[in-house]
């Protein structure tokens, strides 16, 4: 009974993410680093936020050595299901994008440059999470040559 309640919590995905985070790495330079494969894609489906609550839409994790010896993916991205319920799917490939971006090159996990990535609030504003914001497809532009010209701002 315990089992089957546990069941369904936390999903494995990588059906349906990873082709998300395929076509990211290949298109963005700044992420071709990151190998799809080596990251499980779980969605949460138990965590609901009460009216109001902001809660964090999803993560990723760099699992301890031992763990990624054990089950064969490096990180964790997990997917707060129901509180990305009203993403378009233009928002939930910047989500992808933004969790890839956490990945650093030399494969630690880290933390935004501001309170996002600078290309992602450049390109699509701070509130592109935000219900109902119509954005760009992070699949149908080129962040760093539009995000990042020479002189900043
Ligand atoms: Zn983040």
């Amino acid at each position: 009974m315990a089992m089957e309640q546990a069941l369904g919590r936390y999903v494995v995905n990588n059906e349906q993410w990873r082709p998300i985070a395929e076509s990211l790495v290949e298109k963005h330079e700044i992420i071709s680093h990151v190998e799809p494969e080596d990251i499980v894609f779980i969605e949460n489906h138990w965590l609901v936020p009460k009216p109001g609550q902001h809660i964090v839409l999803a993560t990723i994790t760099k699992l301890p050595e031992r763990l990624q010896v054990l089950c064969g993916y490096s990180y964790v991205l997990e997917l707060r299901m129901n509180a990305i319920g009203y993403m378009t799917q233009k928002q939930l490939n910047l989500l992808i994008y933004h969790e890839l971006r956490h990945i650093d090159r030399d494969g630690t996990v880290r933390k935004h440059d501001i309170e996002d990535f600078r290309e992602i609030v450049n390109n699509f504003g701070l509130g592109w999470a935000n219900p109902g914001a119509e954005i760009k497809d992070i699949l149908e532009i080129n962040c760093m040559a539009e995000a990042n010209p020479e002189i900043g701002d």
